[in-house]
This record gives C-alpha cells, structure tokens and sequence, in this order.
C-alpha cells in the first residue's frame, strides 16, 4: 500500500516513538494524543479496516490483544485501567485506512464516545 502512512511507518520511511515491535505488530505513540497514554497498536500486514480480516488473518488480531496485554503491564495500567478503541470506517471516525487500535490510559474515560 503505497499511500499508507501507516504502512511507511512500519517501514520506518516516516519516523515514529515505537513502543513496541514484533514480526506482526507495530506499536507507536499517537502524534495526536487524546490521553495521558496513547499508543496506537497496528498490524503489520495491511488491512484497510478490520471488515478486511478473514479466516487465518485473525491471528493477527488475536496478536494484537496479546500485545495490548503487555504494554498496559509495562505502562502500570492495569490497577487503574485503560480504554482499547477501533473506529471501522468513515461514521465510525476511521482517518487512516490501515487496521490500529488505539490504547488509551492515564485519565477517566467518557461514556458515550463522542
Ligand atoms: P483513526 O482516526 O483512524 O482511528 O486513528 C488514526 C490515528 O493516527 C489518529 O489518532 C492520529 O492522530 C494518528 N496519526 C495520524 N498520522 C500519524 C502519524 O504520522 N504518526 C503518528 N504517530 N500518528 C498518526
Ligand atoms: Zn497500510
């Protein structure tokens, strides 16, 4: 995917604050942070959204919570706890067509979202 700035980061052709980094799973610090932590969880594989994810492709998925597990104990947030978002698509507030899930921690969350 050319045109992925998602894809360019894990390529590291653009620069990003890496939390974490694996064979499947990239992790970074949002550049636009919404709390106190926030960390975006992306797979390295290219899916658009996860309506794109099929079969096999779950593992990756799967992954990715293991990784959220690791993260929220090396960040101490598991005591006071944290909040794991998925926008899918353009009324869901999806701007970056590559499947992430974004780690949120270090204040009170609201209920509704916005
Ligand atoms: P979405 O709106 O698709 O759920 O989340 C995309 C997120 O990517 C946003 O929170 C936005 O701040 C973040 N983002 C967009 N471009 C970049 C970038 O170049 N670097 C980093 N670190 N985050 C980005
Ligand atoms: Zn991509």
């Amino acid at each position: 995917m050319n045109d992925c700035i998602f894809c360019k980061i894990i390529e590291k052709k653009i620069p990003s604050k890496i939390a974490y980094e694996d064979d499947k799973v990239i992790a970074f610090h949002d550049i636009n942070p919404q709390a106190p932590v926030h960390i975006l969880i992306v797979t390295k594989k290219h899916f658009d959204s996860i309506m794109d994810i099929t079969g096999d492709d779950a593992i990756e998925i799967a992954h990715v919570f293991s990784v959220i597990q690791k993260l929220a104990v090396e960040l101490g947030i598991t005591e006071k706890g944290f909040r794991i978002v998925n926008n899918c698509g353009a009324e869901g507030g999806q701007t970056v067509p590559h499947v992430h899930f974004h780690l949120l921690a270090g204040r009170y969350m609201q209920w509704p979202p916005g």
